[in-house]
């Protein structure tokens, strides 16, 4: 579903992504662990062209995205990757279910009353039905990071990424997005996750990519990872971690 083949990119002379190499199968989740600074948000965000690569080549869902191309062109593609950020980033000035109704009406022209009744499934799914017309100032955090998930399932993405989804919250409110995300593991979404919830990437995870330096170091499914892992820097991580 995803191919990653030579990517690099720098920032000035600073060298972040060192030649990435990977992929992740339809279905699969990938959870991206490593320390600060290691290249994880670069990373993931080079995925839908948030960021550009130096060289290399990166396929989705069968586009190269970083290929050439109109700019109508690449914000639909970027519609087919769904991306939550670990701050929030709904409009303070639309209702939850607003936020999620909005883009397939005005990018993928889909009906209003289609639309409304898809946002109220996905409401529903992420467990906040009851609060469809409150805005984002009345909702907590771990709320707000549920519309948010639903806001980007609303253009049906084949493909999610999620950036840092709870680091901002209170921990109170770590669980019920984690859980969230497992139904959508469960639902066989294809995943890339940067996180440092070390237990959902025992649960959840197909695979752990283990990123240091603007390279994965180790990438091995999560129990070979935990208990064996490999490198001394993967080590020292996880014992940091504890
Ligand atoms: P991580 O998400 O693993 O903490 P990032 O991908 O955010 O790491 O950053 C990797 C490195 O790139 C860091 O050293 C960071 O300071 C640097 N970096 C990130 N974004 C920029 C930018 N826009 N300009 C210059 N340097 C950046
Ligand atoms: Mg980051």
């Amino acid at each position: 579903m995803i191919a990653l083949a030579g990517v690099h990119k720098s920032y000035g002379s600073y060298e972040v992504l060192k030649g990435i190499d990977a992929e992740v199968a339809r279905g699969e989740v990938v959870v991206i662990c490593g320390p600060s600074g290691s290249g994880k948000s670069t990373l993931i965000r080079t995925v839908n062209r948030l960021e550009e690569i130096g060289s290399g080549s990166i396929t989705c869902d069968g586009n190269n995205i970083h290929q050439p191309m109109p700019a109508k062109e690449l914000n639909r593609l970027r519609s087919r990757i769904g991306f939550v950020f670990q701050s929030f980033n709904l409009f303070p000035h639309l209702s939850a279910i607003d936020n999620i109704a909005m883009s397939p009406i005005r990018v993928k022209d889909i009906q209003r009353d289609v639309a409304y009744a898809k946002a109220t499934k996905l409401l529903e799914r992420v467990g906040l039905a009851e609060k469809a017309n409150a805005y984002p100032a009345q909702l907590s955090g771990g709320q707000q990071q549920r519309v948010a998930i639903a806001r980007a399932l609303a253009m049906e993405p084949p493909v999610m990424l999620f950036d840092e989804p709870t680091s901002a919250l209170d921990p109170e409110m770590v669980g019920e997005v984690l859980s969230v995300m497992k139904g959508l593991a469960a639902d066989g979404m294809t995943m890339m996750c940067v996180t440092h919830e070390m237990g959902f990437a025992r649960d959840v995870a197909d695979r752990v990519w283990f990123i240091d330096q603007g390279q994965i170091v180790e990438s091995a499914p999560p129990e070979e990872f935990f208990s064996r892992p490999q490198t001394a820097r993967a080590q020292r991580f996880l014992s940091e971690l504890r």
